[in-house]
């Protein structure tokens, strides 16, 4: 079974809601052009590129 690198990205508070994400890079073999919003709506991040990223909620701010 193929695994792909991970990376650590640390954590991201959402600039709207206070909400901070932990986020994990992951390297991919194919090109993914997808985004992220939090919970709020509120545009975290989008990509284009060989890889992703996760996002798991750690607080839902205030
Ligand atoms: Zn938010």
């Amino acid at each position: 079974m193929a695994t792909w690198d991970e990376t650590d990205q640390g954590e991201e508070t959402c600039s709207n809601s206070g909400a901070v994400y932990s986020v994990t890079y992951k390297s991919l073999p194919l090109k993914d052009d997808d985004s992220f919003h939090c919970s709020c709506g509120e545009l975290m991040r989008s990509w284009r590129e060989t890889g992703m990223y996760m996002y798991s909620l750690v607080s839902e701010g205030e």
